[in-house]
């Protein structure tokens, strides 16, 4: 692809970002979940650049952004009233909701598929941009697929510079993970991927909401088509180690690895910051009961195993309840499979 001259704006510059993207340009900006890779979701061509910029395989769908409720029922619809009763519970916000699509919307959008993912996004930039261009943005994490996502400007920038035509830098994302997709085309309505908005806080809103994205519903063939790829990975081979309270066995896999002579971090969170070896980096996930600190640094610190060139990072596990979810479900997908549980033989795979 042409190499392009990124620009990097400030909210104070919103009108050269609008204009980007009224010419079909893609254009980063921020969102309280993670940063978005937008471009005008009614147009192949803008489209097609989303794909290009980000590597992205093309069967996997891109969430619609969308400014106010008022716009949906142009790119999707009919929707249940219970999918309307989400609407009203927890937008604007960190929720996603896969819905009918309208014709209007290109298959590239829907990854082939008779449904469109539509949120409404809360940060006021991301507000502001959608309501100046009165576009509907097509935006998935603004990140080279598979890597990590990004929750600062510079994350962006590293991936993307000269491959998009700006970023819109409107500082740390608030809760660093992405929205929680949830597919109400079909009673129950199933949780495709755990984030902003927990499952508990789901099934207080409307009744019979079912958890499909844990590792027992990945037997199915997967409704999402994001959760078959690999993802949120740095370039450090990631091991995710549960069960392990003491980090009896994270401590030993550290040592092993440094006596192989690799560069080890280990990410686990504050209080057992004292437990790593020496010698290893130590990547804080923040307090144990700071699940909210923990979401928003947890891209970050998978950032920062490469730039400082670790070989391998072992990652200790939280409990899946709650927040947990969403973070266990990044940390899963980051280990692709590496992962370890201290309540079996030492060493074997949870698998
Ligand atoms: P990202 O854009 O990187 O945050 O990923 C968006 C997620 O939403 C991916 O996991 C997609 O597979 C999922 N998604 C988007 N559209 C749909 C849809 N129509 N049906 C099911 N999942 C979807
Ligand atoms: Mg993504």
């Amino acid at each position: 692809m042409p190499r392009l001259e990124t620009k990097l704006l400030t909210p104070d510059q919103m009108a050269d970002a609008v204009r980007l993207l009224q010419a079909g340009e893609v254009v980063a900006f921020p969102t309280e979940t993670v940063y978005g890779l937008g471009a005008n979701a009614l147009d192949t061509d803008a489209i097609a650049k989303i794909f290009a910029a980000k590597g992205r395989p093309s069967d996997n769908p891109l969430i619609v952004h969308v400014y106010q409720r008022s716009q949906i029922h142009q790119i999707a619809g009919p929707w249940d009233s219970d999918a309307g009763k989400l609407m009203n519970a927890f937008w604007p916000g960190p929720l996603t909701l896969v819905l009918p699509k309208q014709e209007v919307v290109p298959v590239s959008v829907s990854g082939g598929l008779a449904t469109v993912a539509v949120r409404i996004p809360s940060h006021p930039v991301a507000l502001r941009l959608l309501e100046e261009s009165a576009l509907f943005l097509a935006a998935p994490s603004a990140n080279v697929s598979g890597r990590p996502s990004p929750t600062r400007a510079e994350h962006v920038w590293n991936d993307l510079h000269g491959r998009i035509a700006a970023v819109l830098d409107g500082g740390l994302c608030g809760f660093g993970l992405e929205s929680s997709v949830v597919d109400c085309t079909e009673k129950p309505f199933r949780l495709l991927r755990p984030g902003g908005v927990t499952l508990e806080a789901l099934q207080a809103c409307v009744s019979g909401v079912i958890d499909g994205s844990s590792a027992a519903a990945s037997d199915e063939a997967p409704r999402s088509p994001g959760m078959k790829y690999q993802h949120y990975a740095p370039t450090a081979a990631v091991t995710l180690v549960i069960h392990d309270p003491q980090l009896r066995l994270l401590r030993a896999r550290v040592e092993t690895a440094q006596s192989l002579g690799q560069r080890v971090g280990a990410m686990v969170v504050s209080e057992n910051v004292a437990l790593v070896p020496a010698g290893a980096m130590v990547l804080d996930m923040g307090p144990r009961d700071d699940l909210s600190r923990i979401a928003q640094s947890l891209f970050h610190l998978l950032r920062e195993a490469d730039a400082y060139s670790l070989d391998a990072v072992f990652v200790e596990g939280l409990p899946e309840t709650a927040l947990g979810r969403a973070i266990m479900n990044r940390l899963r997908k980051a280990a692709g499979g590496r992962i370890l549980n201290g309540h079996e033989t030492q060493g074997a795979d949870e698998r």
